[in-house]
């Protein structure tokens, strides 16, 4: 353990859980954040960053800060979106303080190993995916390893997740008297039989495949046959290579039930699409190492299952990533809950803190130290396929 980097943490864990408490009192859901990004940035400032607010997208944000000494670039990114009703029941407000946490440990030996470090904040990731933008946008091309860590229940080196495509399908017939059906073309009956034409579609599906979906309008008044319908639907799998095929059947079903009814239909990728994560066993093998140096129990591997899906998934397909764990709350409460919440702001979230800041600013800094490292992180990075 680098001496420097603890201190510089420990000097900074009052300021940083005052941020992580400000942000639970405030909550700020996806792409609103704006008061969450402003103190986050203000504490960057103070520390000695360049910040840039409203970065690619309005609540993003950028800090930067460069050494003389010419070196690789790495990244800790920030999440600070909060949930409807539960505020901050996923605990993104300790990623973030997490995150700006890492960069003033980093910050700390950085001038002496050489390299730029970046902050980076990433709004949204509940319901718009900023990474996903702030990925397309080349944010981040140029990095050599970008790396967070998320709230948990246990302690993690992190686990693939679903490629994610939601797709809207919206059907258009004719209204007509529920007496006179013959006069008309029902958009429900249309959405009905993609509902079952999907269905029938699970059978053949790949192992770890989920599909879900709404029917989100099917009519105004039960004697009027229905003139507009619309569904929503998620398509889940392992690579996002699998659900665009995936979604191209789904399509034929809504194709085919639009022909058998006489409707119009038009598809529309109606949310942003995640792509599955691209895991990096190096910089996960590498935490793993940090967390047992600072006395973390029953650290869990790589999950190979994947469980849900987050715009992680974009940056991952980009540069070398990392999505650790670290236990803030005691096995059993529930994600997205009100618990989950306020353990973040309880002394188990703040010992959460402090190790997740320093193991990611000491993996940074061996990042940088040892050439042979990174290389090997990054041959990783551009031989495996997902
Ligand atoms: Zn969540
Ligand atoms: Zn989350």
């Amino acid at each position: 353990m680098r001496d420097e980097i603890k201190k510089a943490v420990m000097e900074n864990k009052d300021s940083l859980m005052s941020l992580v408490r400000r942000m639970y009192e405030h909550p700020e859901i996806g792409n609103e954040e704006f008061e969450s990004m402003a103190m986050l940035a203000e504490k960057l400032k103070e520390s000695g960053f360049e910040v840039e607010t409203g970065y690619v997208v309005p609540t993003g944000f950028i800090g930067r800060y460069s050494s003389p000494k010419k070196g690789p670039t790495i990244a800790f990114l920030c999440e600070y979106d909060a949930l409807p009703e539960v505020g901050h029941g996923c605990g993104h407000n300790l990623i973030a303080g997490i995150g700006v946490g890492a960069g003033i440990g980093l910050k700390s030996v950085v001038d002496k190993l050489g390299g730029q470090i970046l902050v980076i904040g990433t709004p949204a990731e509940e319901n718009f995916g900023g990474k996903v933008s702030m990925a397309e946008a080349g944010v981040f091309d140029a990095v050599d390893a970008a790396m967070m860590i998320h709230p948990s229940t246990e302690n993690g080196l992190g686990g693939r997740t679903n490629a994610l495509n939601p797709l809207k399908f919206e059907f258009f017939g004719k209204n007509a008297h529920g007496c006179r059906p013959q006069e008309g073309k029902s958009a429900l009956d249309a959405a009905v039989l993609t509902y079952i034409n999907i269905n029938l579609l699970r059978q053949f599906v790949q192992p770890d495949t989920y599909i879900h979906g709404i029917i989100r309008n099917g009519g105004e008044a039960a004697n009027v046959i229905p003139a507009y319908a619309s569904m929503e639907y998620y398509f889940r799998g392992t690579t996002m290579a699998y659900v665009q095929e995936l979604s191209e059947k789904a399509k034929k079903c809504a194709e085919a039930a639009a022909l058998a009814t006489g409707c119009e239909l038009k598809i529309s990728v109606y949310e942003c699409p995640y792509d599955d994560v691209k895991i990096n066993y190096t910089l996960c093998g590498l935490l793993k190492e940090k967390y047992e140096a600072l006395g973390l129990q029953e650290i869990q591997d790589v999950r190979e299952t994947p469980r849900g899906s987050s715009d992680i998934g974009a940056v991952s397909y980009r540069c070398p990533s990392l999505h650790g764990y670290i236990q803030i709350a005691e096995k059993g409460v529930a994600g997205h809950s009100k618990e989950m919440a306020a353990a973040t702001i309880s002394s188990m979230g703040e010992a959460g803190l402090i190790a997740g800041a320093i193991a990611l600013a000491e993996a940074g800094a061996d990042l940088i130290e040892n050439p042979a490292l990174l290389q090997k992180v990054k041959q990783e990075f551009t031989t495996s396929q997902h």
